[in-house]
């Protein structure tokens, strides 16, 4: 327990960027569509130090389903991809879903929505990108990879993802990410797809795609159980069997990192993030979650930190040396 962090230091807000209602579904997705639930209690704001935060406009409770979020990008793992949706990310006992080739869909309905990418990356054949990214133990390239038929097809623009922070790539990282991404224009070149239809397609798109998904994808571990078998278990950041996918999001990519957070982001059933209140938030106080596996002694997070986010913490927790 670390009683005197429990009241959070924040720094006011400077500035309103942006309202958040695009950005997410409420909490209150199962009732009837007539009913106009209050939009969640939470603003995006400039932060004095770290750049944009969420903050809470009231009060809100211990264990509190703050919002959900549907992520702009999500692609399951090599190792889930026989396992799970390759929509949703659902687990899926095989024969049980809807088979449309080799890809495994746990509904009609993720079926009808995977028709964004999946009718533009089923012509192409795959097999030497997957290769590559299976051998290196890559995952990213398979988000820029689905993000990049979501934008042939027309679901969503090329620059969907230029709102996040990107990381700062060297010319050296820049230039080993040539073959991946020679592999990835290649396979949509050889399926018939036009100059035109990939115009935006070259190493620049893709290197700030990687550059944006780097730092803010998250690592999908499904919890299937209850929210209060969660709250004993930090959600690591560390590479985890019981990892299905990985998924980039607006909203909770706002969320700053506190190695003591007052804010968890989980998932149940699926890719549909949920973010809860793990005690009583003040209004006006940033909410933040913990990027890495909170139960890392101080020198390995800040060290993880650093080296995976490109920030030096300065959280409470930190800078009591705990
Ligand atoms: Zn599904
Ligand atoms: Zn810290």
């Amino acid at each position: 327990m670390l009683p005197l962090l429990r009241t959070k230091q924040f720094f006011p807000p400077k500035k309103l960027i942006q309202t958040t209602h695009f950005f997410f579904s409420t909490n209150n997705h199962h009732g009837p569509k007539t009913n106009h639930p209050s939009p969640p209690p939470i603003q995006v704001l400039l932060t004095e130090s770290a750049g944009r935060g969420v903050f809470a406009t009231r009060k809100i409770e211990p264990g509190e389903l703050i919002h959900t979020a549907k992520p702009i990008v999500s692609h399951p793992s090599l190792a889930s991809v026989d396992k799970v949706c390759y929509f949703c990310l659902k687990s899926v006992v095989k024969g049980s879903g809807f088979e449309c080739r080799e890809a495994l869909f746990c509904s009609e309905e993720c079926r009808e929505e995977a028709k964004g990418f999946y009718e533009v990356e089923k012509k192409a054949d795959w097999s030497a990108f997957v290769a590559h990214c299976r051998i290196r133990g890559l995952k990213y390239p398979l988000l820029a990879k689905r993000l990049a038929c979501m934008v042939i097809s027309g679901v969503t623009s090329a620059g969907s993802l230029d709102i996040l922070q990107p990381e700062r790539l060297s010319a050296e990282m820049i230039s080993q990410m040539e073959e991946e991404f020679g592999l990835l224009r290649g396979a949509l070149e050889d399926s018939g797809m036009t100059d035109e239809q990939l115009a935006f397609l070259n190493i620049e798109w893709y290197a700030g795609v990687l550059a944006r998904i780097r730092i803010n994808a998250f690592r999908i571990e499904l919890a299937g159980g209850s929210y209060e078998d969660l709250l004993a278990s930090a959600i690591a950041s560390v590479e985890s069997e019981a990892a299905v996918g990985n998924a980039v999001y607006m909203l909770p990519s706002f969320y700053n990192h506190d190695c003591d957070p007052n804010t968890h982001i989980i998932w149940l059933q699926n890719v549909e993030a949920r973010l809860k209140a793990l005690r009583e938030i003040e209004a006006g106080e940033e909410l933040r979650i913990c990027y890495i596996d909170a139960s890392m002694d101080r020198d390995a997070r800040r060290n993880l930190l650093l080296n995976g986010f490109g920030f030096e913490c300065r959280c409470p927790r930190c800078m009591s040396n705990d």
